[in-house]
């Protein structure tokens, strides 16, 4: 196990904002023209250098769509040299050429990720905005299969696909991505709280993906959605412990993994968050050491110490493997260290005060 004091297992850099699609529920809030004051390539080869001195995090390049910066393959090239783990996110656009794959292989990418919200065009193409995009996520990981890159799919799960996960799950398998991440919304950007699942769907969905992890082709992960562990942790529990669970994976989630624990994200213009999707800033690489940052300053302190966590997290048994989504909290009640609204779990310390 990592310690997530000392560094990161994910660091995410969000390489541009620009994006030719509109997504429903964009983090981002993607548009499609470049910032200027996106960092330069110099400064991305000086942030990986520094990335790397952490030892060996898995880095993602996100966007936005990173390959709207024309020096994508330049900082692609550099992150491999520096024997990082590194995962791409492009959009699905016509930017996403067989050629741009092949690109991406030969230069030691580990894993493209390609996202897919509904398993046919109707309901995707809804979802991103623009026409065409289901069928070129799928040429992306057809593409990418014919050659041998390892893909991910990333599915953001709403109340509009929630009961079409099955579908999904069944692309998944057959373009033979390794990996199935499973995003449950945060509502900033353009993410609606009305689009959210309630507390008892998420438990609902949590059980369909456990079940399918115990026989699918491909590893399971969920993003903000820390209580799918205290999920499977009482369902391994009730059944002795004796089944398989989601498969342990180096580049699956570890366990305990929130936002400023185990992760950091870097904005397009440097900016050092604890998530994408709590944008709260703790500094700024062109002017702070990401190293500093990520150990020592007050934000990232306070969100690894599971003993200032606020409601029912701060007293539940699964707060060190759990401790709710900090970037929900967040977004539902303008404090990072609340409890998780989106939990149905009712500790026991939590039990005994309420009922005296
Ligand atoms: S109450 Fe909080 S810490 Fe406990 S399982 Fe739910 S979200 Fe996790």
């Amino acid at each position: 196990m990592m310690n997530f004091d000392q560094a990161p297992f994910l660091v995410i850099w969000e390489v541009t904002q620009a994006c030719d699609l509109a997504c429903a529920h964009c983090r981002a809030s993607a548009a499609p023209a470049r910032d200027p004051r996106e960092l330069s390539t110099e400064e991305g080869y000086r942030l990986l250098e520094t990335v790397k001195t952490f030892g060996d995090p898995l880095m993602v390049f996100t966007g936005g769509d990173p390959l709207k910066r024309p020096d994508l393959f330049s900082l692609v090239e550099k992150s491999t040299s520096l024997d990082l783990r590194t995962t791409v996110t492009p959009s699905a656009t016509p930017l996403l050429t067989a050629e741009a794959i092949a690109r991406f292989q030969k230069l030691g990418v580990a894993r493209m990720a390609v996202s897919l919200d509904g398993p046919d065009p109707q309901s995707h193409d809804g979802f991103r905005r623009v026409a065409g995009s289901f069928d070129r996520t799928l040429f992306a990981l057809e593409e990418a299969k014919r050659i041998g890159l390892d893909t991910q799919v990333n599915t953001t799960v709403t109340r509009h696909n929630r009961r079409r996960l099955d579908e999904i799950a069944a692309i998944v398998e057959r373009v033979g991505a390794k990996l199935w991440s499973v995003f449950f919304l945060v509502t900033t950007g353009r993410a609606l709280v009305s689009d959210d699942l309630t507390p008892e769907d998420y438990e609902q969905v949590f059980a369909y993906l456990y079940e399918l992890s115990k026989h699918s082709s491909f590893d399971i992960k969920t993003t903000e959605a820390q209580h799918y562990r205290r999920f499977v942790a009482q369902r391994r529990k009730a059944e002795g412990g004796a089944v398989r669970g989601p498969a342990p994976n180096p580049i699956a989630r570890q366990a305990g993994i929130n936002d400023g624990k185990g992760f950091v994200f870097i904005s397009h213009r440097g900016e050092i968050f604890p998530s994408g999707f709590l944008p709260i800033s703790a500094g700024n690489v062109r002017h702070d050491s990401l190293v500093d940052i990520y150990r020592h300053s007050p934000l990232f302190l306070e969100l690894r110490n599971s003993g200032k966590l606020g409601g029912k997290c701060g007293v539940c048994e699964y707060r060190n493997l759990c401790g709710g989504s900090r970037s929900r909290a967040f977004a539902l009640t303008g404090d990072y260290m609340a409890e998780e609204l989106r939990c149905v779990y009712q500790p026991a310390e939590a039990k005994v005060a309420l009922h005296g």
